[in-house]
């Protein structure tokens, strides 16, 4: 999607430094770029300062997952949620990945006698289960959670949120993959690379991961 401050797919490298061009046309010089992008619009970006780092980003594969969260009243539901949420090994033959029990994890994520469950679809393996209509998806996790946990009656809310190629696999021979992709990067002064698709999916992993690309470059004196 076109957002505010996105970048156009061209990320030119000039003598000084770099030539930033923005989805609203303004052009910025830096001396110093993270990309931080998804590894396949990275290689957007970077085709025309690199090839063969373009190419090598384009080669992860991501999987997409929809997100199914409901509310339900405790009242409805018959098992005691006393855990964070569950992750659902393939031999179980389901159609969700996993449940994240929100309101046992974060305050205020429900009202009292209530409880928010974030339920997840699709993925690497069940890819045509993230092309379902709205209403099919509430419905097949309603199925499961009805069948796991004893939840019965109409939710409180239903709301489905998609996350089209945003799962980076990190199949054998990744950490290969990204180490030939952090020396090809490394080639370039000034230019670091950030995000899930190298070193780590979960939060933590990307904010270290981004933390150390700006202390790179901020030790080679990029200021
Ligand atoms: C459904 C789901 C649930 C998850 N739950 C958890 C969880 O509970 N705990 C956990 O630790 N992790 C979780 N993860 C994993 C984690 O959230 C992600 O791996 C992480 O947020 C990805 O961060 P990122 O910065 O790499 O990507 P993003 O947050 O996707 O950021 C990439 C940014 O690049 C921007 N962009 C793309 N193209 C351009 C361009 N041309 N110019 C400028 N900007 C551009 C995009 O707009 C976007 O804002 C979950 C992931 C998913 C999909």
């Amino acid at each position: 999607p076109q957002s505010r401050g996105e970048g156009t797919g061209n990320l030119p490298v000039a003598r000084e430094g770099y030539r930033i061009e923005l989805a609203d046309g303004s052009i910025h010089s830096s001396d110093a770029v993270i990309v931080a992008a998804a590894s396949y619009h990275a290689a957007n970006l970077l085709g025309d300062l690199d090839r063969e780092l373009a190419s090598l980003l384009g080669e992860i594969e991501y999987a997409s997952s929809a997100l199914v969260v409901t509310g339900h009243r405790l009242a409805d539901v018959a098992h005691p949620l006393n855990a964070f949420g569950l992750v659902v090994p393939q031999r179980e033959r389901r159609k969700i990945l996993a449940v994240s029990f929100s309101s046992r994890k974060f305050p205020d994520r429900a009202p009292d006698g209530s409880v928010l469950l974030r339920t997840f679809v699709g993925g690497a393996l069940q890819p045509e289960l993230f092309n379902l209509s709205d209403t099919e998806l509430v419905s097949l996790v309603l199925a499961e959670l009805a069948d796991i946990f004893g939840v019965c009656g109409e939710p409180e809310l239903a709301r489905v949120y998609r996350y089209p190629r945003a799962m980076p696999q990190y199949h054998v021979g990744h950490l290969d993959r990204v180490a030939r992709i952090e020396a090809l990067a490394a080639r370039h002064p000034g230019l670091a690379l950030a995000g899930n698709a190298y070193r780590g999916v979960g939060v933590p992993d990307v904010i270290q991961y981004a933390e150390s690309a700006a202390g790179r470059l901020l030790d080679i004196g990029c200021h």
